[in-house]
């Protein structure tokens, strides 16, 4: 079984930073060099590696997203959050990261971000080192 990391949302669209937590399961699964797989486990929220450092830069894609797939365009899926299913898929379900002397592998200003689009929610996350 992979290891769980559970986040929890506060916005219907919200980057959260995970990086501390993916790590603190690779350093629990004793992998020191090797590969880990962050996986999202859900059909409306996504996983990506973008910019920390600057939290101006996650706000901007959640706004390009947003102006890319509107909420509401005449969408047919009965549930109401075809945006989110959109995103979703846009953004991707996973992410590898190298792993070196047990430690992820990230560029400087690089951090991995769970992606929300239909929150907020109880989410989880799957790691795999
Ligand atoms: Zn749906």
């Amino acid at each position: 079984m992979p290891a769980i990391v559970n986040v929890k949302t506060s916005a219907r669209t919200e980057m959260v930073d995970i990086t501390s937590m993916v790590q603190i399961e690779v350093a629990r699964s004793g992998v020191t060099d090797g590969i880990c797989v962050v996986f999202v486990p859900h059909t409306t929220a996504a996983v990506t590696i973008n910019e920390g450092a600057d939290p101006d830069v996650c706000r901007d894609i959640i706004a390009k997203l947003d102006q890319m797939v509107p909420p509401h365009e005449g969408y047919r899926h009965s549930e109401g959050n075809s945006d989110s299913h959109i995103k979703a898929s846009l953004v991707g379900s996973s992410v590898s990261v190298l792993v070196e002397g047990g430690r992820l592998v990230l560029g400087t200003w690089q951090k991995i971000f769970f992606c929300e689009f239909d929150g907020p929610r109880s989410r989880k996350v799957f790691v795999k080192a």
